[in-house]
Formats: structure tokens, C-alpha cells, sequence
């Protein structure tokens, strides 16, 4: 409990943190925001992660001391010997890309910081509630009860664009009065401004990712009488417009915004399977579907990777949807229209020409 964390946090000296696979705002602004408030102490403070930040992360204060995990003896001296190592926004060894052994390995004591549900139980303490709206209010939670004065600017932004992130600009189901609260305290003891953030974080995109959102939403189906949409990014769609697979960011809201849609899934074929994004409204819960196919995350935002190409990925993963989605009789019966049968086929066609 946070007690734990606090007195750790007091007795010790040397600190380790890092985050999940392919970091988003929450993921980095978490471990901006822990590593200066440990900074602040006095503290040894070391923050490596197995994929560097996105474009539209690498502006914020403080990202000039997140470390690319590179395999070498000094970062694995930094790991070893650290007393506390953090994990944050991730609790699945899974999601730690190649530092999953080396954190495993460590001796210190292993700390999870997280919202995600179904925790693994490798940790030592467990700081994680699935209803927080990000890791973010969670660390916040923590700093403010060390001492909510040490919030400073640097800290501040990191907090704002971790909850900011993952609340969708504050319009997520999982805003609560209480995200607000935080958030205005944290904008106030930071003196910091909102707007600069947003456009830094959510209009601040390439030509190439525009060009790949085009062709993406050419590829919008909708499955189960429009109650499921789905879309495709294939590794010749990448190429063709330049783009690289972290511009598939937040592409997928694009299908969860048509109406009736409550289910909307993109599948990003890569070299070795497919992987998928998941999101939901409303009382869909895409963890468990997630889940089922080893994946994990949120109720409203989950995501899962199967070794398998891309129409088999498909079929497996749409065809479950009647498990995790109460449809009515029509919607099944509407699993996928003659129209959608060609559009699909016109695809797979298409792709085995590019081959
Ligand atoms: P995204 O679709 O943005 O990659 O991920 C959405 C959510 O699902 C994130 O909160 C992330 O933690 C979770 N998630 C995505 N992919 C995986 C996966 O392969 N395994 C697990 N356990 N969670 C995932
Ligand atoms: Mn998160």
C-alpha cells in the first residue's frame, strides 16, 4: 500500500524505474514525474526502458533522462543494484520487452504502480487500482502523500500528460471529479498551462501518419450488423506512405466513432502475427476478449498479439465476438455482409499481389 511505497521511498537510496513496450504520455510521464520527485529526495535515480518515447512524447522536460535499454554493463550495474525498481503502467513481464530478465533478475525490491486489471503476482508490493484513470494519478497519489509541495514544474507536466493521455483529453469514462481535482492542483502547483501540452501530445502529427490514417480508413468494416468495425494496417500500407507502426497510435477511435459501433478492433499485421487494439463504449468488455487471446488492458482499451497472418487473425478474433458482446439474433446473423465478404477477399487479394 501506499505506506509501503513511502517507507521504501524513505529507507532507501537507490532507484530503478521503468515502463511497458512502445511508452505512451502515461507510461513516460509516470516515470518523468517519479524519477525527479525521487531526484528531488536525494535519490539515485536510474529510468530505462526497452522502446524509445514517440515523437509526440519527446518534448517534455525531463525525457533527456529516460534511458534506451542498450544491454550494456553499466545500465545492468544501475538495475542490479538498485534497492527499489519500479514498474510502471504495465503489470505483465510480457510488456517489459527486453528488460523483463534483467528486472526479474534484480534483487531489489520489485514495485507495481499500475491500473491495468489482473495483475501478475511477481511483485513485491503492489500499489495498482484498475478504476484510477491513469498510472499518472496514482503517482500523483504517491507525491502528494510525501509531501504535494515538491510538485514542480517538470513533475507537473509529466502528470498532466500522463492523465491527459490516457483519459483522452478528460473524456474517457474513467474521469471522475476527483481526476479533476488532481489535475487542477497539479496545473496549479506546476504553473503550468494546459494548451501547449494538448497540441504537443494530440496535434502534432506527421505527413506520413495522416497519409496512413487516409489509407487505414479505407479498410473500415463493419461486422455484426455494425455493432463490431474493424480496420487493417498491412506492412505494404506502412511503406506506401512512409509511416512507421507507432503512427497506427489512436487510429483505431476513428472506427469506435461510428454510430452504433461498440466494439471497434485495428489489426497491425508485422512480421511475425498480427497484433490488436482494442476499444469499446459503454459495458463491452474488451480485457476479457483481450484476455482470451493473451493479451490484457482496460475494460474500454485492450490489446492482444496472436503469431498468426492476418486473415486468420482476423477470422479467430471476430468470430469471438459473441462471447464478449451481448448482440441481439439480427447482429449475429450479420456476422459479416456478402459486401463485406467481397471487400475481405478484395483485400487478401490485393496483399498476396503485393507479396
Ligand atoms: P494499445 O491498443 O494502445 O496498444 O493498448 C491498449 C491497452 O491494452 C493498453 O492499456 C495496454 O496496456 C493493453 N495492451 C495492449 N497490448 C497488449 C498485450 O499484448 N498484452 C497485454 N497484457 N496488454 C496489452
Ligand atoms: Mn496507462
Amino acid at each position: 500500500m501506499i505506506d509501503d511505497i513511502l517507507s521504501l521511498i524513505r529507507r532507501h537510496d537507490r532507484f530503478f524505474i521503468t515502463t511497458h513496450i512502445r511508452p505512451d504520455g502515461d507510461a513516460l510521464g509516470s516515470e518523468i514525474a517519479l524519477g525527479r520527485f525521487l531526484q528531488l529526495l536525494g535519490k539515485d535515480v536510474t529510468i530505462i526502458n526497452s522502446d524509445p518515447p514517440p515523437l509526440n512524447m519527446d518534448w517534455m522536460p525531463g525525457i533527456e533522462h529516460v534511458q534506451l535499454f542498450d544491454g550494456g554493463i553499466e545500465q545492468r550495474k544501475k538495475i542490479d543494484g538498485a534497492d527499489v525498481l519500479f514498474i510502471l503502467d504495465t503489470n505483465a513481464k510480457d510488456r517489459l520487452g527486453k528488460l523483463v530478465g534483467p528486472v526479474r533478475a534484480a534483487r531489489g525490491t520489485k514495485v507495481l504502480v499500475d491500473h491495468h486489471t489482473h495483475p501478475e503476482d511477481w511483485f513485491d508490493v503492489t500499489y495498482a487500482r484498475e478504476t484510477a484513470s491513469s498510472t499518472g494519478e496514482l503517482i500523483y497519489e504517491i507525491i502528494a502523500a510525501y509531501d504535494a509541495d515538491l510538485i514542480e514544474t517538470e513533475i507537473a507536466t509529466g502528470l498532466y500528460a500522463a492523465i491527459m493521455t490516457d483519459t483522452g483529453s478528460f473524456r474517457y469514462s474513467n474521469v471522475t471529479p476527483a481526476v479533476h481535482r488532481i489535475t487542477a492542483d497539479i496545473l496549479e502547483r506546476g504553473e503550468i498551462s494546459p494548451a501547449p501540452i494538448h497540441t504537443a501530445v494530440f496535434d502534432t502529427r506527421s505527413v506520413e501518419s495522416l497519409r496512413l490514417l487516409g489509407r487505414t480508413l479505407d479498410t473500415l468494416t463493419l461486422i455484426y450488423g455494425g455493432a463490431v468495425a474493424y480496420m487493417v494496417v498491412t506492412p505494404r500500407m506502412l511503406q506506401d506512405s512512409g509511416a512507421t507502426s507507432e503512427d497506427t497510435e489512436g487510429i483505431v477511435n476513428y472506427a469506435l466513432s461510428v454510430e452504433g459501433v461498440r466494439v471497434a478492433i485495428m489489426f497491425l499485421e508485422t512480421e511475425g502475427g498480427t497484433k490488436m487494439s482494442f476499444r469499446s463504449k459503454g459495458d463491452a468488455h474488451v480485457n476479457e476478449w483481450a484476455r482470451v487471446l493473451g493479451g490484457g488492458g482496460h475494460k474500454n482499451a485492450s490489446g492482444a498479439y496472436l503469431t498468426v497472418p492476418l486473415d486468420q487473425a482476423i477470422e479467430r478474433v471476430t468470430s469471438l465476438a459473441p462471447r464478449f458482446l451481448k448482440l441481439d439474433a439480427e447482429e449475429v446473423d450479420e456476422a459479416l455482409s456478402d459486401e463485406d465478404e467481397v471487400y475481405l477477399s478484395s483485400l487478401m487479394e490485393m496483399k498476396s499481389q503485393a507479396r
